[in-house]
Formats: C-alpha cells, structure tokens, sequence
C-alpha cells in the first residue's frame, strides 16, 4: 500500500515524467503520446464524479467511468494534441447533443470528452492523472450519477451524492 500523503507514481503506462505540484498537474496516455496539464482545484477544477451511464460503460470498456470536469481555459495539452483523433455522436447522450470523444491515435487512450452542450469544460479520466494519490484525494469522486443503471454487484460510493440520472456539474 503506497503511502497516501505524498505524490504517488507508480509504473503506469509508457511515461515517466508525469509531474503534480501544489495546484496543477499531469495526465497522459497509456503510450506517453499525448500529455495535458489540468488544475486540482477550483476554480478550473469543476468537479469529479463517477458516471454508470451506458454510454460510459460502452465507452471505457468497463462498468462505470471515472472523470473530472475542467475549464478549458485551465486546460494545457503539454504535447501529442496532433496525435488526438476526435470521434463524436449523439444518438447515446442523454442531452441528444453532441459529445465529442478525443483519443490518442496511437494507443486508444480516451483523455477527455467535449459536450456540444457544455461548451467551455473538457471531461477528463480519473486514470489517466499520473500521481495516483489524487485519485484518493483531490479527485475523489463527489457525486455518483446515473445510479439507476450501476452494475448489481457494485456498491453505492459511502458518503458520495447519489443521482439517478444526470447532474454533472
Ligand atoms: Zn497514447
Ligand atoms: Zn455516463
């Protein structure tokens, strides 16, 4: 167990060189292409929760996606922005507005999503922030949406805002 006041970075994908300060840090893809730097705190922090949308489910491949909102006036692509392929639709998003996905071309990572209908914020991923302690501590999800479709076998977040469907802000 990694001691949970310090930064935390564990082998992780292709990069080495993720950093975390006082009020900013990195995010990078699995390969190391593509790197962003995004505050961890307000205000371009907006906020953080978990989604168990099926839209989200199919998109990570998983159960329930892991995000955070940021301004994206606070938002560095530090390198690999060329290297991001943009797919979008609009047929699964609640809002019937367009969602525009942004992975890197090289090894799929999805680093953010971009809604038509909240211009100005970027959804970022939980995992691919490399100091792994913030996604215990500033990251930590505050709200718990579309609780209605969660997966049986998978608990309610103690002490976290429950939402049956939308309320991502
Ligand atoms: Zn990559
Ligand atoms: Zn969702």
């Amino acid at each position: 167990m990694a001691e949970k006041s310090k930064p935390y970075f564990p082998l992780a994908g292709g990069a080495d060189d993720g950093w975390s300060k006082e009020d900013s840090a990195t995010a990078t893809c699995y390969c190391g292409a593509v790197q962003l730097a995004f505050p961890t705190q307000g205000p371009g922090l907006l906020s953080t929760f978990v989604c168990h949308c099926t839209d989200c489910r199919k998109i990570t491949a998983s159960m329930f996606a892991s995000n955070f909102t940021v301004a994206n006036t606070h938002l560095t692509h530090i390198r690999g922005r060329d290297n991001l392929t943009a797919y979008g639709q609009s047929r699964t998003i609640a809002s019937g507005k367009l969602m525009t996905n942004y992975f890197c071309s090289t090894c799929g990572t999805l680093m953010y999503r971009v809604r038509e209908a909240s211009a100005g914020m970027s959804i970022l991923r939980i995992g691919t922030v490399d100091d792994f302690h913030l996604h215990e501590t500033k990251l930590k999800p505050r709200r718990e949406l579309y609780v209605k479709d969660r997966v049986a076998w998978l608990s309610a977040l103690e002490g976290v805002e429950q939402f049956g469907e939308q309320r991502s802000r």
